[in-house]
């Protein structure tokens, strides 16, 4: 026989994807007895620089999954976080601690997402209802009343699976969300990120740094911070320079020169520019396909929200399929419920805070407090603001609003 073989497979769930929200989604299902197979195109799961927080809900949901002890292992606890202004001098400590009442978690986990999918996507392979398949690009889907047909390219074959839903987590450039032909509001900023890593001891030129901190400037705001091997420098760059110019020596002896005063003593481990969007897809459930993590919305990183609202949409509608396919549960008015509250919290929470978020960088002014740093300082002042304010930041309040949406 000449050509290419085509293969059909079956499962009940084929999620599409192996980054950090694919593989919790596919773990859940396969951990409940459901046949699940997840596809991922890359021949492994992605080592980028990335999401590394973990908030408090999210290690919650990770603790369900029983892979808490091993994470905490290659992860860095950081229960405090600073908000810094570079140029008075002025820092606003928040302690999680203050929220040991609600979790065993009270502290954000510093850990690559890398460590996060490699470890849930090997896990998934060991289980009996668990599949995970790598150089499995998917190209494109039909679906009728019953099934989800998801045509897949592999090193051997153009092959199929049939699934009974498919949850896609394909992220930002998602195959799955442009099948659906939903559109993908939003804008995108003009600057890009740049972040570089080092393993050179930054916490010597700060006083008492924390394991995140937020560092406002009008000029060059960046965010500084610390995983287990390295310390991570997130700074906003200038629109007209080109990538060779972003990526120099040069400018990262700028970064530097600013932070530790030799720029040129400093040796880092990568240097990499993100574009960065704040789009949501229009819809999220698209019959028997699901749009979760960046396939359905994307964010700037300050706050570490991406990832985790991310797992957050994978563990509301993991939770629904599993009423559905174990407890017969009607599914179209399920998963439309799904689509209603995560679709609401990525506008009304995860957009809105994040974009608030950078605006408080950029905001100091020459002298005295900008507007946002004025609130930030009468929060932090205020025992039940800043409460309130670290339940949104930690994002327990997110789900409280996602649980009172019918
Ligand atoms: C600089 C930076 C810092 C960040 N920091 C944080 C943070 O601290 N906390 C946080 O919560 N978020 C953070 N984020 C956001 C976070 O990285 C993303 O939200 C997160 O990666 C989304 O996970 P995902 O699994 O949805 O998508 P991805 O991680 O992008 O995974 C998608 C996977 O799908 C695969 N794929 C794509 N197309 C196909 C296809 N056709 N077939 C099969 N597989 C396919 C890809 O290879 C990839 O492995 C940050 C983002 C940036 C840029």
């Amino acid at each position: 026989m000449t050509g290419f073989q085509s293969r059909t497979k079956r499962t009940q769930i084929l999620v599409v994807g192996g980054g950090p929200v694919g593989a919790v989604a596919a773990y859940r299902l396969a951990l409940a007895g459901i046949d699940t197979i997840l596809v991922e195109a890359l021949p492994d799961c992605p080592e980028d620089m990335r999401a590394s927080t973990l908030h408090p809900p999210t290690l919650d949901m990770l603790e369900e999954l029983g892979v808490i002890a091993e994470l905490e292992q290659v992860g860095l606890r950081a229960p405090v976080y600073q908000y810094r202004n570079r140029r008075s001098g002025e820092v606003i400590e928040f302690d999680m601690s203050a929220l040991a009442d609600l979790t065993a978690h009270p502290y954000r986990l510093q850990c690559e997402q890398f460590k996060i999918a490699r470890l849930l996507t090997a896990k998934l392979d060991a289980l009996p209802h668990g599949q995970t398949l790598f150089n499995h690009r998917v190209l494109g889907f039909t679906q009728d009343d019953a099934t989800v047909r998801v045509s897949i390219e592999t090193p051997m074959a153009i092959e199929t699976i049939v699934a009974d839903y498919v949850i896609a987590a394909d992220g930002a450039n998602s195959t799955m969300r442009k099948w659906t032909g939903t559109s993908f509001e939003g804008f995108t900023y003009p600057e890009r990120f740049l972040t570089l890593s080092t393993r050179y001891p930054l916490e010597k030129h700060f006083d008492g740094l924390a394991g995140v901190n937020y560092v406002a400037d009008s000029n060059e705001w960046c965010v500084l911070l610390r995983v287990p091997e390295f310390w991570r420098v997130l700074v906003p760059t200038d629109e007209s320079s080109s990538d060779r110019q972003l990526l120099s020596d040069a400018n990262k002896n700028a970064v530097f020169d600013g932070l530790t005063g030799d720029g040129s003593a400093i040796e880092t481990a990568h240097r990499t520019l993100y574009r960065v969007h704040q789009r949501v897809a229009q819809s999220f459930h698209h019959g028997r396909v699901m749009l979760v993590g960046d396939a359905a919305h994307l964010n700037n990183p300050l706050g570490g929200f991406g990832m985790n609202s991310g797992i957050h949409d994978a563990w509301n509608v993991t939770g629904k399929l599993v009423d559905i396919i174990r407890n017969g549960a009607e599914a179209q008015p399920l998963l439309a419920r799904y689509d209603r509250q995560r679709r609401t919290i990525a506008h009304s929470f995860v957009q809105t805070q994040t974009i608030a978020n950078k605006k408080l960088l950029e905001s100091p002014v020459s002298k005295g407090r900008s507007e946002q740093e004025a609130q930030m300082f009468a929060v932090a002042g205020d025992a039940e603001r800043r409460r309130a304010y670290l339940m949104r930041q930690s994002m327990f309040e997110s789900l409280k609003q996602e649980a009172a949406i019918e």
